[in-house]
């Protein structure tokens, strides 16, 4: 049967022109074996999931293709710690996007296929771990309420990768709703002087933002719409202790949804200054700066589009600048109005704002866990922990016992578990080293329920003692 697997493949990436993409098919695996499949995530889209867990492994490793894809490689730049790239998917393959009944439009792409035009020194590879992890972690964040590519399967290839040592091989099959980042634009505005960046514009607006289309100032209005879904995100992430850990512009959607899963983790005890990343030596993109970093890189979207903004280049920049300054409004809109989620508050109150900040100094005094210590205020439940002995907290404490704060709503906003970075590593260790994925499932299946209270024991409670976990990009 031609389409027993349910794809509705259409291409419109892969219509564009063609300095866009290389055209280039997935190098196929040994000996492919699927040991995760997403059935909750097939059946939204549509798929036929039976058929898919019988048959899909050679399709998730890339050695048969589905019909009606068209497999490329996405060109893209990108700014990696402040100092622009060429980029370009190194090891990553879009097989094209799936539209679901609904009319729903999904990039499907493998990542860990092999190499292409933009594979550099890369051998265009990844490593079961860190696939595994991206798997976790994005359905974790997906259970949280926060827009995110999401994890169709993992494939291990029969073959080994060759990093510090040698690793088993895995392929991931991601699911976004683009791959259009910021750095698509950036390497549109530097292709033969900007000679494509209104078909990319015009194309992301059709794909993302189609109501800007009639108005006045389409490009204008795709500005502001990306700084306000950035905004958005970045609140969500800091709400969960979330750090994202490599915010280069090449890996910020247009979408507004979490993107590449490399160093990411959360944060234990909270700390502004968290950062996991090897690489981060100099907390660029620790846990605190993630807003300011959000602006840098907006800003950096901001500069590629001003050829569309006007012809005469200062009235384009007031624009810009115009619409740049709503991204610290947004910010705060929603910081505010998902930090009394968090703290039940049903009204608004004038002194919110220093409520807030107060308990969050607090938290970082007396090294709070972040998620343990809401969770605990919302079951009204008093920890053994130094913060919750703090006489300045006690008073905090029922200042903000007297605003009522609604207990329920609390529950719903303050995950009671997330996949915390030892719980993260025994699950890898025990599919990598043991090819036991029993541990992964666990954790798969508490971290997608993140707001009910884990069935037994503390374990996925715990705290690490995360001081010196390191995460690292590219493996
Ligand atoms: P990232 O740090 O994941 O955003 O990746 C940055 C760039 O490095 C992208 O262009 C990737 O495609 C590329 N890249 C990362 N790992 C590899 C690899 N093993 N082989 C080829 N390219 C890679
Ligand atoms: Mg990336
Ligand atoms: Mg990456």
């Amino acid at each position: 049967d031609k389409n027993q697997f349910g794809w509705n493949f259409d291409n419109t990436y892969a219509r564009l022109s063609d300095v866009f993409f290389e055209r280039i098919n997935p190098t196929p695996a040994r000996s492919p074996h699927m040991v995760m499949f997403n059935e909750d995530l097939a059946r939204t889209l549509g798929l036929n999931v039976s058929a898919l867990s019988k048959e899909g492994q050679n399709y998730f490793a890339g050695n048969s293709l589905f019909d009606g894809s068209e497999p490329l490689a996405q060109a893209y730049a990108g700014h990696q710690f402040g100092h622009i790239n060429m980029l370009g998917d190194g090891r990553a393959n879009l097989l094209g996007e799936h539209v679901t009944a609904k009319g729903q439009r999904f990039d499907i792409q493998l990542k860990g296929a092999g190499r292409t035009r933009f594979s550099r020194r890369g051998d265009g590879l990844a490593a079961l771990g860190p696939m595994l992890r991206e798997y976790i972690i994005s359905e974790a964040m997906f259970a949280l309420n926060i827009p995110t590519t999401r994890s169709l399967a993992v494939v291990t290839t029969g073959e080994q990768v060759i990093r510090e040592t040698s690793l088993p091989g895995a392929v991931l099959t991601r699911v976004a709703s683009s791959h259009l980042r910021v750095g698509t634009f950036e390497y549109a505005a530097g292709v033969e002087k900007g000679k494509y960046l209104r078909e990319l514009a015009d194309y992301t607006i059709q794909r993302h933002y189609p109501e800007l289309a009639s108005q006045p100032e389409p490009y204008v209005g795709l500005l502001k719409a990306v700084i306000e879904r950035q905004a958005s995100l970045i609140v969500k992430w800091m709400q969960v202790g979330f750090v994202h850990g490599v915010m280069n512009t090449d890996n910020m959607t247009i979408s507004g949804e979490t993107i590449d899963y490399g160093p990411c983790a959360f944060m234990d005890r909270f700390s502004l200054s968290t950062v996991f990343s090897s690489i981060d030596t100099q907390g660029r993109y620790s846990y605190g700066q993630q807003p300011s970093i959000g602006q840098w890189n907006l800003t950096r979207f901001a500069e590629t589009l001003l050829p569309l903004f006007s012809t005469n280049q200062e009235e384009a920049i007031a624009k810009a600048e115009a619409a740049l300054d709503t991204y610290a409004e947004h910010l705060s809109r929603y910081w505010v109005s998902g930090m009394r989620g968090k703290l039940g508050l049903v009204k608004e109150g004038e002194d919110d704002m220093s409520l807030f900040n107060s308990l969050l100094e607090m938290m970082e005094r007396n090294q709070a866990d972040y998620t343990n210590t809401f969770r605990a205020l919302s079951e009204g439940k008093m920890l053994d922990e130094p913060l919750f002995k703090d006489g300045e907290f006690v008073e905090w404490y029922k200042a903000w016992q007297a605003l009522n704060p609604d207990l329920e709503l609390m529950k719903s906003r303050n995950p009671a578990v997330i996949p915390r970075n030892h719980m993260v590593e025994k699950a890898l260790a025990a599919a990598v080293e043991k090819d036991d994925y029993s541990v992964a499932q666990r954790l798969l299946d508490i971290v997608r329920n993140p707001f009910v209270e884990p069935g037994d024991g503390d374990e996925f409670k715990r705290p690490a003692n995360d001081e010196g976990y390191q995460t690292f990009c590219g493996t």
